[in-house]
């Protein structure tokens, strides 16, 4: 779901500026004269968050799309009986896909770094530079080619801009198919390419090429909020939802619903023996299992901790797939780095399962009745479920130790070195 609903939105709006481009002559007479100036307004308007969100690539996409946009609006029209007219459109057709590609591929690096923003804006304007030049030097038979119609009536664009745009856009797909976690401007380029194109096309329609221009920033503008979204809500290190999230969904819960908490049993241990990194993986592989449950969602509440929230389920429902996971995890082979070797280890956790009740009744009351729950899982024993109150039997550890090593050297058992932990959290 996460990106088919920025695809949803990208589609809607980006067949809505297509579908309104040929009604702009009937537009009423003040928004046609504010469309000339709706790209740089909006742009600029993106750069600026851009710049306040630390993010490079936006802003170099904004100032392209406006750079090409104040090409085709100050020196193609004009011009149609000079030079200019046959040979700024192809060439600049030809360069804004590849400049969209361009600005993805270089890695963002936010706006500190001033050596770095310089060096791309310098990338920029050389491109002006060899516009001008290109179209004062390059040889008649290139002009021909570069120039030489799609061979399609209602393309307008030249047959290499096109192809170029084609290839782009497959390229861009491609790219976010392969990208683990594609950004939504990763996503919106995609879209902006396509209203551009349509733009570009029709450049010779009154206020075409504005307006697209203008929505393309407007995506944009889009893009960065709903990234600087996901950055607030999603944890950096599992990738999981995080806490803020969990507040916030505790908002529509309902009247019926369980949350459980997760806890890795001796992590402290764990990072003392093979360090904080291979501690910081494990948690990764660990976040990954417990977001196999479909029934729940998952979060990381935070540090080794982690909260499944089931919606309209009760502990009786859901104890199946919690079950499923903590075996998943405790049959998990690790294979980790140790003293300069690899050895084969494991983790396990526990859980505490509350649902909603009468002394219970608001979401952090019954996610506290999970915490003390969890707690009773650890006294037990650990490697374990508790429901909250139902009576628990301390029994010893279903495996012998939570970080059982195996090597044919070394034996190391970084868990049996403290068997119980005090638990105090902040309600
Ligand atoms: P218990 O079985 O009682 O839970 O024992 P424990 O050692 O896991 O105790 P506790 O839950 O209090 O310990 C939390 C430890 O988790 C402390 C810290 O070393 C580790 N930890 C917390 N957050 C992270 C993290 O982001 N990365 C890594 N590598 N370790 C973390
Ligand atoms: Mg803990
Ligand atoms: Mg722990």
């Amino acid at each position: 779901m996460g990106p088919l609903k920025h695809i949803i939105w990208l589609l809607g709006l980006t067949v809505f500026a297509i579908w309104q481009m040929p009604n702009i002559p009937n537009w009423p007479l003040a928004l046609q004269k504010l469309l000339p100036w709706l790209p740089y307004l909006i742009a600029g308007l993106g750069i600026f968050v851009s710049v306040f969100l630390n993010r490079l690539q936006p802003i170099l996409i904004l100032a392209s799309l406006v750079l090409f946009n104040a090409g085709m609006q100050y020196f193609v029209p004009q011009a149609d009986v000079s030079l200019s007219a046959i040979t700024l459109y192809p060439v600049l057709a030809l360069l804004l896909p590849l400049n969209l590609l361009f600005w993805l591929l270089f890695p963002e690096r936010g706006v500190q770094d001033k050596l770095y923003v310089l060096f791309q804006l310098v990338l920029l304007a050389a491109q002006a530079y060899f516009v001008y030049w290109v179209m004062v030097n390059l040889p008649l038979e290139y002009w021909r080619w570069i120039a030489s119609p799609s061979g399609y009536d209602s393309v307008r664009l030249p047959f290499v801009a096109m192809l170029t745009m084609v290839a782009v856009w497959f390229l861009m797909m491609f790219r976010n198919a392969l990208l683990s976690h594609a950004k939504v401007l990763d996503q919106t380029v995609v879209f902006v390419l396509i209203l551009m194109a349509f733009g570009l096309n029709a450049f010779y329609q009154y206020g075409a090429l504005a307006w697209t221009s203008a929505f393309a920033a407007v995506m944009i503008l889009l893009s960065l909020i709903f990234d600087a979204h996901h950055i607030a809500y999603t944890d950096q290190l599992t990738g999981l939802k995080g806490r803020r999230a969990l507040l916030e969904s505790f908002l529509g819960l309902g009247r019926k619903y369980s949350i459980a908490m997760m806890d890795i049993d001796h992590f402290k241990s764990f990072n003392d023996t093979y360090g904080h990194d291979v501690g910081d993986l494990v948690l990764r592989t660990v976040a990954q299992e417990l977001d196999m449950i479909v029934t729940g969602q998952v979060y990381r509440y935070g540090g080794e901790e982690f909260t499944v929230v089931f919606k309209g389920k009760t502990p009786e429902q859901v104890m199946p797939a919690l079950e499923t996971v903590r075996k998943a995890i405790e049959s998990r082979v690790l294979n980790v780095p140790l003293n300069g070797q690899e050895v084969e280890t494991h983790v396990t956790v526990s859980f505490g399962l509350a649902a909603r009740d009468a002394q219970h009744k608001k979401p952090h009351e019954v996610m506290k009745y999970a915490d003390d729950a969890l707690y009773q899982a650890k006294e037990a024993g650990r490697n374990r479920i508790v429901i909250a109150g139902e009576s628990v039997k301390a029994t010893k550890p279903k495996t012998k130790s939570n970080t059982r090593t195996n090597t044919k050297s070394k034996t190391a058992r970084p868990g049996q070195k403290r068997q119980t932990a005090g638990r105090k959290r902040k309600a």
